[in-house]
């Protein structure tokens, strides 16, 4: 539901601070920077790109009770098993993605490929969902730029469903379902925000949350690790083109949660699957969140102050050099 005309009402909900990522390189109780100690007793090693590591505190893990008590009635469960890691995007400590150069963007590009293919080629993996929580409107408390992995028995709800439908799509009309939705994006051309050769940005008219940005290849891929150098080249830039317009927009480090959407890892057909990146940024309005309420959490549909296509315009017109250079 868009509600266009209501954004002027009145407001005095909630606001949020934010986590300046502008402290020193190195904080030496973070315990993600190079060198430090982690809760579980492990260093880290004294990395210089790069680092992936499992995470200490996992909520899902291969050692997971396996033996679960029958639940009473229609009730029915089954172990979730699963690899947590977590992945630091550089060594320094205030550098978030949206900093990074184009070459390091394309190198964690190149991580996330290797993850997905190492921890989707085990028999046990159904699915490797790739996401970074950012900013404190997120519930994140450490800025280190880092994102997390959860490779598990199980392929999350919403991948499911976008696998379901896709494959549903390419039965009954012979097409991929994300191209017939980037042509629609296409023909119409308000609610893109930027492309290149073989990767493009665009806030879906189906948009939930004011910025929500889809970043894909133009190519139907299942999973980033089917993109070739080339593609995977555009795709940095145009990722890293959208993270600069986010800070840009209020010149604040922009908070989301960004979840890699990528085809499930448990040997099912998903030819029809196109691989993309989403953006869900809780923010509407400089420090003004975004809540989930009687429509979204009552009902099961989101209600948009904002149309699409004027925030599309938004972003469209935020500059792409980062604010702090
Ligand atoms: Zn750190
Ligand atoms: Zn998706």
């Amino acid at each position: 539901m868009v509600a266009a005309h209501r954004q002027d009402r009145p407001w005095s909900g909630g606001t949020v601070t934010h986590l300046e990522a502008t402290g020193p390189d190195y904080v030496a109780d973070c315990y993600l920077c190079p060198g430090n100690l982690r809760v579980s007793g492990q260093r880290n090693l004294d990395y210089t790109s790069t680092f992936v590591f499992e995470n200490d505190m996992p909520c899902v893990s291969l050692e997971a009770p396996q033996e679960l008590p029958m639940p009473i009635g229609i009730y029915r469960n089954r172990p979730s098993l699963g690899i947590a890691r977590v992945v630091c995007y550089s060594p320094q400590h205030n550098l978030t993605l949206a900093q990074l150069d184009v070459s390091k963007v394309e190198e964690l590009l190149s991580v996330w490929q290797q993850q997905y293919r190492d921890l989707g080629s085990r028999d046990e993996i159904k699915h490797v969902l790739i996401f970074e929580n950012k900013g404190e409107a997120v519930g994140v408390s450490n800025p280190h730029p880092h994102c997390q992995i959860y490779a598990t028995n199980f392929v999350f709800k919403t991948i499911e469903t976008e696998a379901r439908v896709s494959q549903t799509h390419l039965a009954k009309t012979g097409r991929i379902l994300f191209q017939d939705i980037l042509a629609a994006e296409q023909e119409d051309g308000r609610r893109i925000i930027c492309e290149n050769e073989s990767a493009i940005a665009f806030i879906p008219y189906f948009a939930r949350y004011a910025y929500e940005v889809f970043v894909a290849p133009k190519q139907t891929r299942p999973s980033l690790a089917a993109l070739t150098d080339t593609e995977r080249r555009d795709f940095a830039a145009v990722l890293r083109q959208i993270l600069i317009k986010f800070d840009n927009l209020w010149e604040i480090p922009f908070p989301y949660v960004m979840p890699l959407h990528q085809a499930p890892t448990d040997g099912n057909d998903y030819s029809g699957f196109h691989f993309h990146i989403e953006f869900h940024p809780p923010l509407r309005r400089p420090n003004l969140l975004k809540y989930l309420a009687g429509p979204e959490v009552g009902g099961g549909n989101f209600l948009s102050d904002t149309s699409p296509e004027e925030k599309a315009a938004e972003l469209r017109a935020a500059s792409d050099v980062h604010f702090r250079k």
